[in-house]
């Protein structure tokens, strides 16, 4: 069977626009925290789909919903009022304690709904000269692939040969919230930032950043923009990570785990008028808040409430990073994790991270490799304490590993 797994593979170089660069396994099946390959090998998933599996593969109550609204209804468009959306609504805003929502699809189109959405507002209820908006972001953020967002990247990867970009960002280095205090002009609409930054290796702030942050946020009128696209939903062991730090974001962005992997679902949720600006035919999606997405978003955050998987991100995600501290090896530099969002920064002497993803994959563990030297590990949240054992047991002999 292996021959087809080349053809897999093959044939995804031939046609595909070569924008990923995969680990070489064909999968094929999932259940829970594992997914199966076209060989039928098995492995325990690390990555979750960047997060969005957090419920674990095909979870069947979330297919269940999936499937019965497929049957009914898929797509009305918003020029119709459809009988799902309003419990979407009202469950999301109880669940977090939002007063608006807007639907959308991609995490990507959350935050540029937010751009859209807190420029706005700065215009409209600020008093923002029009055209004058700027928006605080932070070095080495990652807040999706369109034009806007690319624009304020740092990563000369993400940017590079993609200009023109738009104007009205200024980006300050992560957790300093003095950099913060010194970039805020009359003219700063929002501070758009990820609780802890994901793409960049999982970046953990000081501890009290975002209290000063969000001090600082109050005290000029700027809207904080929480980007918990990744964080958000349990993935740090609360439901939003700005809970950490016992603070509430004017503007939270939802998705990945919103659908529990099964649909792009994406949300931007607000605790005041930002939201409130947009008017008929200002902003607006074809797919955005359909039914079918309602129903399955509605699921997955049911079972993420029900079946405790918050509480277990929490649990598992303690385990997992003392086993991570307790490895004794030269390879590692670094371990962060904040609930199941983990990572081994490698000294850099130990080669790419990719080398030991590849290594980790012959023993049954799919993690994922980011900036070169960092693993990044984050099972979906139904992972149980035999299976963090098993996984740790598989790192540390992969992380003591001798290459050379
Ligand atoms: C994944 C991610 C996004 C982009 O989401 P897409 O669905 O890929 O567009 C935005 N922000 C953060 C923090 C993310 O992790």
């Amino acid at each position: 069977m292996s021959s087809s797994v080349i053809d897999f593979v093959a044939t995804e170089a031939r046609f595909g626009a070569h924008n990923y660069e995969p680990i070489g396994v064909v999968l094929s099946r999932g259940e829970g925290v594992w997914v199966w390959d076209t060989d039928g090998n098995r492995y325990l998933d690390c990555l979750s789909a960047y997060s969005a599996v957090s419920q674990g593969h095909c979870h069947p109550k979330i297919l269940a919903a999936m499937v019965e609204q497929a049957q009914r209804l898929t797509l009305t468009s918003r020029a119709f009022h459809n009988d799902q959306l309003a419990l979407f609504y009202e469950e999301i805003a109880a669940l977090t304690g939002s007063h608006k929502v807007l639907p959308m699809n991609s995490g990507a189109e959350a935050v540029e709904s937010a751009i859209k959405s807190v420029r706005k507002w700065g215009y409209e209820v600020k008093g923002v000269p029009d055209g004058q908006a700027e928006i605080i972001v932070c070095a080495n953020n990652f807040h999706g692939r369109t034009l806007g967002i690319v624009g304020f990247s740092t990563d000369p990867e993400t940017r590079a040969h993609f200009g023109p970009f738009a104007p009205g960002f200024r980006i300050i280095p992560f957790g300093d919230a003095a950099a913060l205090e010194d970039a805020i002009t009359p003219n700063t609409v929002a501070f758009l930032v990820e609780p802890i930054q994901g793409e960049a290796g999982v970046i953990i702030p000081p501890a009290g950043y975002f209290t000063e942050v969000r001090k600082l946020c109050t005290a000029n009128n700027v809207m904080l923009v929480l980007d918990e696209i990744q964080t958000g939903l349990g993935r740090t062991g609360k439901l939003l990570a700005e809970q950490h730090e016992g603070i509430e974001a004017d503007v939270t962005l939802l998705g990945k785990a919103l659908s529990g992997g099964f649909y792009p679902v994406s949300a931007v949720l607000s605790n005041n008028d930002v939201l409130g600006t947009l008017r008929p035919g200002q902003h607006g999606s074809t797919f955005g808040g359909n039914p079918l997405a309602c129903a399955v978003a509605r699921a997955a955050i049911r079972v993420l409430v029900e079946e405790g998987m918050i509480e277990n991100a929490a649990r598992q995600g303690a385990r997992f990073l003392e086993g991570l501290n307790d490895i004794r090896s030269n390879t590692i530099r670094e371990v962060r994790g904040r609930g199941l969002m983990l990572a081994v920064e490698l000294d850099p002497e130990a080669g790419r991270a990719r080398r030991y993803c590849e290594a980790l994959q012959a023993k049954g563990i799919l993690a994922k490799d980011t900036h070169e030297h960092t693993i990044r590990i984050a099972p979906p949240l139904v992972i149980t304490s035999d299976q963090v054992d098993w996984a740790l047991e598989q790192l540390t002999t992969t992380l003591t590993q001798n290459f050379s």
